[in-house]
């Protein structure tokens, strides 16, 4: 049995003071509560400020982003081993809004993993379609493509320190979420895939899902047999709907 899994990924949004009181709210609400692994991505200037207000608690921080190289000349990068010294334990590797905005590829994203992964992070690597790219029946070759540039890059055993995130692009901050079924076949698929691979680590990976969870939704989704948490936008902005959705990842 996998573990569930809630990660909020925070995007560009707060400030020091709207924070204080989130993670006032969250700290709270998990105080008893060992269900599920809990985590929040917040904006860089405040993984410090996250990581010392959460410092002891059961929710960990994880970082939106990561620079592909380790150190050097690359200004506006924040390096794997910056991230690791803040107190980072995860971080989001190509997110769709960093593919379709910043120009990042799946080789772009496998490099983000592996240097991730030399600093002992646990990447979340996110995956999913276009609107266009379902309506034209590619779901399933575009997600497998972006996870097996991964599993090329890093090698399948690589997998069992990471999750996946399926992230529709159609679904992510419309309000317009997947259907469990949906969700779930394009889970069984990936899953299906690094069983070709290797099937311990296919069944230890968690596939987490992405696009429009809410408090009302999340219950529905977690009941689907791939579906083992979720990466939360907008929702994780609000403490009391992104403990009810961590609570419903309680398996
Ligand atoms: C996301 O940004 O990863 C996401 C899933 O956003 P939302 O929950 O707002 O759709």
């Amino acid at each position: 049995m996998r573990r569930g899994m809630v990660v909020g990924n925070w995007k560009m949004n707060g400030d020091s003071a709207a924070i204080d009181v989130l993670l006032r709210e969250l700290l709270a609400g998990t105080a008893q509560f060992d269900g599920a692994d809990i985590a929040v991505c917040p904006p860089f200037p405040y993984l410090s400020r996250v990581a010392e207000l959460l410092r002891g608690s059961s929710v960990s921080v994880g970082a939106q982003n990561v620079a592909l190289e380790a150190s050097g000349a690359f200004t506006g990068e924040v390096a794997a081993a910056m991230l690791k010294d803040l107190g980072c334990r995860y971080v989001i590797v190509g997110h769709s809004e960093r593919r379709a905005l910043y120009g990042e590829t799946s080789a772009i994203v496998a490099q983000k993993f592996l240097q991730a992964q030399r600093e002992a992070l646990i990447p979340i690597l996110c995956v999913g379609e276009t609107l266009e790219q379902r309506e034209a029946g590619q779901t399933l070759s575009v997600v497998s493509e972006q996870l097996q540039c991964v599993v090329d890059a890093a090698g399948i055993a690589a997998l069992q320190q990471a999750a996946i995130a399926y992230e529709p692009v159609w679904a992510i901050g419309t309000g317009r979420t997947a259907t469990p079924a949906q969700a779930q076949e394009v889970h069984a698929h990936l899953r299906q895939l690094l069983s070709s691979h290797d099937a311990g680590v296919a069944q230890q990976l968690r596939i987490l899902y992405g696009g429009s969870v809410k408090a009302d939704n999340a219950a529905e989704l977690f009941a689907e047999a791939d579906i083992d948490g979720a990466l939360v936008g907008g929702a994780s902005l609000v403490a009391q709907d992104f403990l009810v959705i961590s609570q419903a990842a309680e398996f």
